[in-house]
């Protein structure tokens, strides 16, 4: 497949005049950035050339036949509004009435009805997982929405999509194929509020959705539970189409640093390609970032001060840490199927239209690089997927639980100073608390970067699968869900087998996600067993077998014992619901 030049310089859009600086770009311009680039990157002109918008001869930007290209709704209002639904929707059917090559179905329907719609770009057009599959290409999936009051990715892929499909060079849709899911939370996009109550630490817009899906559950919670219509659809595209690549586009809550966008691989350990995601290809789209459209960007964190917490106005900090390694984050989780994930998150305290710009240049060069090496991408996926398969006999172990890096770098981070004003009752800059202003002062200051994890504790998964007794339907119906092949015994056998005796059973104190994550100490004990008629049975030998380990292995540190699966048979001296097969079925 050939290179092109950076698709980002084809590609980005220029629908308005250049903005006003807004307060938080004239502080950056105290930092010295050219100011004409910078508010270029906020509506993304500078970086433009060869699009349908940005090469339109006057006004309003135009497609096939000299008919004008939509707009999203944040374009048409200058950053002031987000796009709805229904206007989604919209959007999606212009571009494909105009001949855009997109194909659309349905990921899921929301708890409340809505349609939450899956887009397959790609030239030449293709529908199904088969074509897909035929054009032997890598095919990436890139989600927005997820967590609705976090809009800038919805509005970033929609602006994406359109301008791939009427740019004028070539670009990714000639080189992948592209499942994109512009709206994964359609219902909580739909529940506008203030920011300040929806999004407390975000710079706008004025009104936005909320978080949770239509259930009230955190999507960004739900990969193992899998509880969601919208979390069904996810996997059931993720093992239908089989993508090689994931990202999944978020905005910060916390820290104030000096990044437009920061980023992460998954973090579970287990994960075969987290080390070439944040060694290798992270490492290099920051580079572009930085040189292509002058965004700089850094893996994800927040600071803590010296007590292991952070004050907003403290000098100095004393360490970068990342979030949680579990696999319930759909990053962590994508990363145990083989493939390589990539988590966004664009910086909340930038104004929306520069939060917009910093997702879409990093979209587009994330894909890019993708798309100038497919053959690279797609052995490197094929490893990923080898080492997740551990097969029949596998002797290889698995981190179960994680902690921590306990031996991270340090690194320089850049820290903006922020101070107290005179007046505690004073709000300076929407998402910003009362009686805190921001500085625009930067500093670097090195600091321990934890940004990776690292076994707390490993097994050696069942040589032969898993097998549980037939009362266990929910558990086998959720493996299935998430592609997991789970068989029915038609035969009692007698086989050797471990079980896991329980010696200890605890449950979280406070609920989360309407659960109470239970936690069991034990040991695994050699039993020869009669597995009777209608037990189900887990085979390995497949690239599931990792995230199959992780759902099933009593001692997983989020799998479907933590999520309730098996509260009823737990007791001190009981055994678990699920043992492993040491010897095969006969
Ligand atoms: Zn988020």
């Amino acid at each position: 497949m050939k290179a092109f030049p950076t698709s980002a310089r084809a590609t980005l859009s220029c629908p308005r005049p250049a903005q006003r600086p807004t307060q938080a770009m004239r502080r950056t311009l105290a930092l010295g950035l050219s100011g004409a680039l910078l508010m270029a990157g906020a509506s993304g002109c500078a970086l433009g050339g060869g699009s349908a918008r940005a090469g339109a001869s006057a006004g309003v930007p135009r497609g096939p036949g000299g008919l004008p290209l939509p707009s999203t709704r944040a374009e048409r209002t200058g950053h002031l509004e987000t796009t709805s639904h229904a206007e989604v929707l919209g959007f999606l059917d212009s571009l494909v009435a105009m001949g855009a090559p997109l194909a659309i179905s349905d990921l899921a329907t929301s708890a409340e009805g809505r349609r939450v719609p899956l887009v397959v770009a790609s030239r030449p057009r293709v529908s199904t997982p088969a074509e897909a599959r035929a054009l032997g290409r890598p095919i990436v999936y890139v989600q927005a929405n997820i967590h609705a009051g976090e809009v800038e990715g919805k509005e970033a892929v929609l602006a994406l999509l359109r301008d791939w499909s009427f740019g004028r060079r070539p670009n990714v849709l000639d080189s992948l194929v592209v499942l994109v899911v512009p709206i994964y939370n359609a219902d909580g996009n739909e529940k506008l509020a203030p920011q300040a109550r929806n999004r407390g630490a975000q710079n706008g817009p004025a009104q936005i959705g909320e978080r949770p899906n239509g259930m009230g559950l955190d999507l960004n919670r739900d990969y193992i539970k899998a509880e969601a219509p919208e979390s069904r659809g996810a996997l059931a595209a993720f093992t239908a189409w089989q993508p090689d690549l994931f990202m999944d586009l978020h905005t910060t809550n916390g820290s104030y640093h000096g990044y437009a966008l920061t980023y992460s691989p998954s973090l579970h350990p287990a994960a075969p390609l987290a080390p070439f995601t944040a060694d290798t290809l992270l490492p290099e789209i920051r580079r572009r970032m930085k040189s292509r459209h002058d965004f700089a960007v850094f893996p994800y964190g927040n600071f803590t001060g010296a007590d292991g917490r952070e004050g907003l106005t403290a000098t100095e900090k004393s360490g970068w840490w990342t979030y949680e390694h579990k696999q319930r984050f759909g990053t962590n989780y994508f990363g145990l199927r083989g493939g390589i994930s990539i988590l966004s998150e664009a910086y909340s305290h930038d104004p929306f239209a520069r939060r917009v710009a910093s997702t879409y240049a990093f979209v587009q060069e994330v894909l890019s690089y993708a798309a100038e090496q497919p053959a690279a991408i797609r052995r490197r996926v094929e490893q990923g997927t080898r080492a997740a398969t551990l097969g029949t006999g596998s002797r290889a172990s698995v981190a179960i639980r994680a902690r921590f890096h306990s031996r991270p770098d340090t690194q320089p981070v850049l820290v903006e100073r922020l101070e107290r004003v005179a007046d505690s009752t004073l709000q300076t800059e929407p998402g910003v608390p009362r009686g805190i202003r921001r500085t625009g002062v930067y500093a670097e200051q090195r600091m321990p970067v934890v940004d990776r994890f690292e076994a707390a504790e490993s097994t050696t998964p069942a040589p032969h699968g898993y097998v549980f007794a037939a009362e266990w339907t929910k558990a086998a119906d959720l493996l299935r869900a998430h592609g997991v092949r789970v068989d029915i015994l038609p035969t009692a056998v007698t086989a050797t087998v471990q079980v896991f005796e329980v010696d200890s059973v605890s449950m979280a104190a406070r609920p989360f996600q309407g659960h109470r994550e239970a936690t069991v100490t034990g040991r695994w004990l050699e039993r020869s067993r009669t597995i009777p008629a209608g037990s189900f049975h887990v085979p390995l030998g497949s690239s599931l077998d990792l995230l199959a380990v992780l759902l099933l292995e009593p001692r997983s540190d989020d799998g479907l014992l933590t999520w309730n699966h098996f509260d009823a048979a737990l007791g001190k001296g009981r055994e678990a619901p699920v043992a492993r097969l040491l010897a095969p079925l006969r």
